[in-house]
């Protein structure tokens, strides 16, 4: 499929799909071909625009780590999505702070914590992995690198999330919140990357790190196996190291879609209260097999291949 055409349907179904119209059956394990052609799979339905946005990076025959980044930076800017970037949800203290990480097919990974003010963690993170000898860097320390390197400080604080933390302050009553867009990508060189990004729970307490920077619990990629990343409530995920855990179990033999399931299954033999927690994964083996899981419903994913970009409703164990 020509770029164009594919970046036409891109427009249409990147925007237009209501979780409503998701198609009724599941898809597991699903393979979409042995892979000779770049395939991007991401958490969460709203996110298709941008799995669009990586799929024509790769069509433009650049590698999974540019597709990833670009990807992000996508859903990093919209307004729109309270729980990633500009517009996400502030802590309890009114202050949005943000976490994010990436990986390469080199096994090279860069994350950043409790980074705030600035606009696109994905590519501070990508720049840690790429010009420290670091892997990650949290709060101040972050924010001045990324100043260093040419990032402007803004306000990432919306008029609309400002408006939620206060409503939260006289209520105390959260909302369900955590949408973090975790995404992987394979290139036409058949190179796995994957990268994490969000503003971590609403409402969090002050200094709050979660999942998604630390490297093994909400993204881990390996280029002889495949990949997972993970949403939801981070704590539970930080306890298992789910991702990796994912990735370990394919290099075993196990499905993507299995090693999932085993995942959120150690979770919910953890004996801890899972009430008002969710925890989904998402992974992708080296032979474009796609598997997700999550503990509750309502948990959605976005597979895109030069031909379709779609998304699904996972299935889950707390029935
Ligand atoms: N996993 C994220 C966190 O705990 C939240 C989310 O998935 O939105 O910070």
């Amino acid at each position: 499929m020509k770029r164009r055409n594919f970046i036409k349907t891109g427009a249409v179904t990147g925007g237009g799909i209501l979780l409503g119209q998701l198609p009724t059956k599941n898809i597991f394990s699903k393979t979409f071909a042995n892979i000779s052609y770049p395939i991007v799979v991401s958490t969460w339905e709203p996110n298709l625009n941008s799995n669009a946005k990586a799929m024509e990076v790769l069509l433009e025959g650049k590698n999974s780590l540019d597709a990833i980044e670009q990807g992000i930076r996508v859903t990093e800017s919209n307004p729109d999505d309270t729980s990633v970037g500009y517009g996400g949800f502030p802590d309890a203290d009114g202050i949005v702070t943000l976490d994010a990480s990436i990986m390469d097919w080199k096994g090279n990974a860069g994350s950043v914590a409790f980074l705030q003010n600035i606009m696109h963690p994905i590519s501070v993170a990508r720049l840690v992995m790429e010009k420290t000898k670091h892997v990650m860097l949290a709060g101040q320390g972050a924010k001045k690198f990324a100043l260093e390197n040419g990032f402007k400080e803004e306000n990432l604080l919306t008029k609309k999330a400002e408006a939620a933390w206060i409503e939260w302050k006289k209520k105390n009553k959260k909302p369900n919140n955590h949408d973090t867009i975790g995404m992987m990508a394979i290139d036409k060189n058949n190179n796995i990357s994957g990268g994490v990004s969000t503003s971590g729970m609403a409402f969090k307490l002050h200094g709050r790190v979660g999942d998604s920077p630390i490297i093994g619990a909400a993204l881990y990629v390996d280029n002889a196996v495949g990949g997972a990343v993970s949403t939801g409530n981070g704590e539970y995920v930080m306890r298992t190291l789910g991702s990796f855990l994912i990735v370990e179990k394919m290099r075993e033999g196990m499905s993507p879609q299995k090693a999932c399931e085993l995942a959120v299954e150690r979770v919910y033999r953890s004996n801890k209260n899972l009430d008002d927690v969710n925890v989904c994964y998402v992974a992708l083996s080296k032979s474009g097999e796609v598997g997700a899981y999550s503990l509750k419903k309502d948990f959605t994913y976005c597979v895109t291949t030069p031909q379709s970009n779609k998304s699904y409703k996972s299935d889950f164990l707390m029935k």
